[in-house]
């Protein structure tokens, strides 16, 4: 389902960024999980839609594009254009980045929305799993055409000794004498939504409320362990470089029995060597010497399937533009494909024989 980001925060289309800071203030304010009417989930869409909204870049984008990106790309919620969060903490590494939510970039606003995110209230305890983010290379054709692609990507995940307890034998805890076994400790916090009292979790059980008597010798007691996973990630046509594409649920786990994190994929098309791409159309330009273009002929060119064999009337001149309806870049939103448009370009020798002088010569003194 699209969202629609300017109705959850109840403005209008042109809103200016006051308006949206506003209404987003006072939306945050209301549907705050510590507040009494609050709702995580609501928070959650507020938190999104004042992301957008308020990145001139993202609300460009989502202006153009909303979020309908998804039309028959069963299985994926694809409703990131471009949605990479600002101030990620991208550390880099081979297998892909990794966000870092939380991170110092963020501001109070933001760290409190996603401590907001780690639960229902009253058990905060519970942790959202880590963002991911990775990139991931695909050919003109699969973004021309839609593709099913399979990342691979090192993430944690549960560990499979422990099942994620941390401890070495399920029967062998001991009550967290930080927290007295609640697995949380309260605080006050100041944020610009005023003053809130949050839960954090206990540093010391992580939140568990328990802690092994002996560690688990897999995972050290963390309950995770890093692994090889692979995901499968559908790319839809005509999605440009840069765009992100999200896949719900398929970041790192979280925490006592909190919701796991998302993974964001951000597209990158490599050059073809043949095709550019203007829009939902694919352009080549094909040469062709003067004799065939003053004849006709057949001559061979690219599509994105097999090449084909189009006919050049006699008489085509230079710069001469063939239209073939459909077969050009699947459309992004919407059904159908664009065109493959077919520049005709004719092409001077450089080199000639002595006998291809002396006709060319003979066409010259014909008036060719
Ligand atoms: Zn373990
Ligand atoms: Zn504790």
């Amino acid at each position: 389902m699209a969202k629609d980001y300017y109705k959850i925060l109840g403005i209008e289309k042109n809103a200016s960024d006051e308006e949206i800071k506003k209404a987003y203030r006072r939306l945050a304010h209301k549907y705050h999980p510590d507040k009494k009417e609050g709702d995580a989930e609501k928070f959650k869409e507020i938190n999104q839609a004042y992301q957008i909204l308020s990145n001139k870049e993202k609300r460009a984008q989502y202006d153009q594009f909303g979020d309908s990106f998804n039309q028959d790309q069963g299985g994926f919620r694809s409703s990131g254009f471009g949605q990479g969060f600002p101030g990620f903490d991208f550390g880099g590494g081979q297998d892909g980045f990794e966000f870092n939510f939380g991170g110092s970039n963020f501001g109070d606003v933001f760290e409190d929305v996603f401590s907001a995110f780690t639960g229902t209230r009253g058990s905060s305890n519970k942790r959202r799993g880590r963002d991911i983010g990775v990139d991931l290379e695909i050919t003109f054709e699969e973004m021309a055409n839609g593709a099913n692609k399979e990342i691979e990507l090192f993430k944690k995940i549960k560990c499979d000794q422990c099942q994620g307890s941390g401890a070495k034998s399920k029967t062998d805890l001991k009550e967290c004498e930080t927290c007295k076994g609640v697995g949380e400790i309260k605080s006050q916090r100041r944020t610009i939504l005023g003053t809130f009292v949050t839960k954090t979790t206990c540093k010391e059980c992580q939140g568990k409320g328990k802690i092994p008597k002996e560690k688990c010798p897999k995972c050290k007691g963390e309950g995770l362990i890093k692994d090889k996973v692979k995901i499968k990630v559908t790319v839809p046509g005509g999605i440009k470089s840069g765009q992100t594409l999200s896949v719900d649920s398929a970041g790192e786990p979280g925490e006592n029995g909190g919701p796991a994190g998302d993974l964001y994929v951000t597209i990158h098309v490599k050059d073809h060597p043949e095709f550019e791409r203007r829009g939902d159309n694919i352009w080549h330009t094909v040469k062709i010497p003067f004799s065939t273009a003053t004849l006709g002929d057949k001559i061979k060119i690219p599509t994105l399937k097999d090449p084909i064999k189009i006919k050049i009337p006699a008489g085509t001149s230079s710069g001469k533009i063939f239209r073939l309806r459909g077969e050009g870049i699947k459309k992004l939103r919407g059904y159908g494909r664009g065109d493959l448009m077919i520049k005709i370009q004719i092409t001077a020798p450089k080199k000639l024989t002595r006998k291809q002088k002396s006709l060319i010569k003979e066409l010259q003194e014909e008036g060719l």
